[in-house]
């Protein structure tokens, strides 16, 4: 099984290029931010937890998503590996999904990161809030929040992933056609 990690700011276009990659892959895609829309979506108790947290920019606490993570590990059949995407957030949730592969003698594979600069992170997130009509996209305090937690909590992650050579950087900026064709350039070597 191959583990790959889709990293990046929010705003890089992580789950528009998840949707090629793992078509051409097959790999499962596992969105943890998708996943808690769902359950808040179904009105779970989880996900009124989570509701909270979600739209103050906030990350939701880490055995919420780590028992995601691993439920879909154990159901997904017939897929050559997992693509994740927006997990793991921060160290404890890299330390913990390290200790969840090596139960079943498994490793990531590799991280490929979008970049894009913080400028264009409120950019692509005010256009997607006019597709999508996520709540957390519509409030200019949230997104500020997101992005503080994403260079505070999140961007740690790169030093953790470089130590060990799993890092792998792309240029987000560019159209979509360009940033899936340096994807699919890495993504073959491995
Ligand atoms: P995303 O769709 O990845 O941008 O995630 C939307 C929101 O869901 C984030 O701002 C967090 O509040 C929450 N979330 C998603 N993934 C995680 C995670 N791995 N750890 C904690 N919170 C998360």
């Amino acid at each position: 099984m191959k583990y790959f990690i889709l990293f990046g700011p929010p705003g890089a276009g992580k789950g528009t290029q998840a949707t090629s990659m793992v078509e051409k892959y097959n790999l499962r895609h596992i969105s943890t931010g998708a996943l808690l829309r769902k359950e808040i979506a179904a009105g779970s108790e989880l996900g009124l937890k989570a509701k909270a947290l979600i739209d103050a920019g906030s990350l939701v606490p880490d055995e919420i998503v780590e028992g995601m993570i691993e439920s879909e590990f154990m159901t997904a059949t017939d897929v050559a590996g997992f693509l994740l995407d927006g997990f793991p957030r921060n160290t404890a949730q890299a330390e913990d999904l390290d200790a969840i592969l090596a139960k079943s003698g498994n490793e990531v594979t590799a991280v490929v990161s979008l970049m894009i600069p913080d400028e264009t992170i409120r950019e692509r997130i005010r256009h997607r809030a006019a597709i999508e009509g996520r709540e957390d996209d519509a409030s200019e305090e949230t997104i500020s929040n997101r992005i503080a937690t994403y260079h505070g909590k999140t961007e740690p992650l790169i030093n953790y992933y470089k130590k060990s050579g799993k890092y792998n950087e792309i240029d987000g900026l560019g159209t979509i056609e360009e940033v899936h064709d340096k994807i699919r350039e890495l993504m073959d070597r491995f």
